[in-house]
């Protein structure tokens, strides 16, 4: 049995020590107080950049860059096409929007845009010399850099679903013409008769383009998105140019030219004529000039397009898109078919140059339209 003392005294000694205990954790809370602040308003923080700065998602397609005038445009043809890219953006939107991938997002647009007569490129493409429609698609990774291309079919109705099995199920990244069929065939693609591509606007144009003896291009399709899980992807399809002869094959399937993707940097698909976009090495240039000189999508996009590709006669427009999902959509033509939208409702659909053109129930851009 303790004393009353004994007791007394341990329990002082009790007092005593968890006084100094109390002491001692009142000098740590202090410290913990201050972390506890530090990590909440770094969390607010992050989250608030989150929302405000970088969007979940973005996307932008192109439907052609050219000498697209609203004098040439009838108001029919004008509508007919807002709502083409109004309907192609809104799949991607779609699934990007739940949690689809950046790759699925792309080729889905772009085999919409493939089956829309007003594009060249799928059913819409234009006529080789000799009459026939011989298409090019291309499509790339930017998590892996792996890509798909694929050059002068003539059977294979959606060429961007090629060239994504070309990227996927073989080990190589273009193939072209008849082997190009044939691997379509083995993978169970969709085979038309060449008589789909026939379109009385493109075999018009052909005409007019033999008389003048000139090479024509409008139309061509892309898509760059970045999906929820920061991965960036870019494709781009085509029938290439009017009149073109000799199997010729433009910038459209050659990574580096018409398409480009890297989550290092950006996403790109060109459009305009394709020799000055091989040339120029337009899609990697833009990548390039941002990794290695630190310039804004926006400053690449338009360094390349508007100061190396014009003064050297080479028309044409991208569409560009970084991992922070801002969107440059620079072309130096007087117009081309284009849109874009991002998670933060900034979406927006036009055609000619300045804001002509604009689709009126579309949200005024943000600053992730550079
Ligand atoms: N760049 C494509 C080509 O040269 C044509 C276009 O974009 O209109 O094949």
């Amino acid at each position: 049995m303790k004393t009353r003392l004994e007791w007394l005294r341990n329990s002082e000694g009790w007092l005593r020590s968890s006084e100094v205990w109390l002491r001692c954790c009142e000098g740590w809370l202090k410290y913990w107080v201050v972390v506890v602040v530090v990590v909440m308003v770094v969390m607010v923080w992050g989250c608030g950049m989150r929302v405000t700065d970088k969007p979940d998602y973005a996307i932008a397609i192109h439907g052609g860059a050219g000498v697209i005038l609203k004098e040439n445009l009838s108001d029919e043809m004008e509508k007919s096409y807002l709502l083409m890219l109004d309907s192609a953006l809104t799949t991607g939107e779609n699934i990007l929007k739940s949690g689809g991938t950046s790759l699925d997002a792309v080729e889905q647009v772009i085999r919409i845009m493939e089956d829309c007569p007003l594009f060249n490129a799928g059913k819409g493409a234009v006529f080789t010399h000799e009459g026939y429609n011989e298409l090019d698609a291309s499509i790339m990774d930017g998590s892996n850099l792996m890509a798909g291309a694929v050059a002068a079919v003539r059977n294979v109705k959606n060429p961007i679903s090629l060239a994504r099995r070309i990227m996927t199920n073989s080990v190589h990244v273009m193939l072209s013409g008849e082997g190009a069929a044939e691997f379509a065939r083995e993978q169970g693609l969709e085979m038309v008769d060449s008589s789909y591509f026939y379109t009385e606007r493109r075999w018009n144009d052909l005409q007019k383009a033999i008389e003048r003896e000139k090479q024509n291009n409008h139309g061509t399709v892309g898509c760059v998105a970045l999906d929820n899980f920061g991965n960036l992807a870019a494709g781009t399809s085509t029938g290439g140019m009017t009149n073109k002869r000799w199997n010729r094959i433009g910038d459209t399937p050659v990574i580096g030219a018409g398409t480009y993707a890297s989550n290092k940097s950006c996403a790109v698909s060109g459009t305009g004529h394709g020799e000055f976009f091989i040339r120029y090495t337009v899609a990697r240039e833009i990548a390039a000039l941002m990794e290695y000189q630190g310039m804004t999508v926006k400053q690449a996009a338009e360094e390349v397009i508007m100061n190396r590709m014009k003064p050297a006669g080479g028309e044409g427009g991208v569409i560009a898109l970084d991992h922070d999902g801002n969107i440059a959509l620079v072309f130096n033509s007087a117009g081309m078919y284009r849109g874009m939208a991002d998670s933060r409702g900034n979406r927006q659909i036009a055609i000619f140059g300045e804001n002509n053109g604009i689709m009126p129930r579309s949200n005024q851009p943000g600053k992730h339209l550079q």
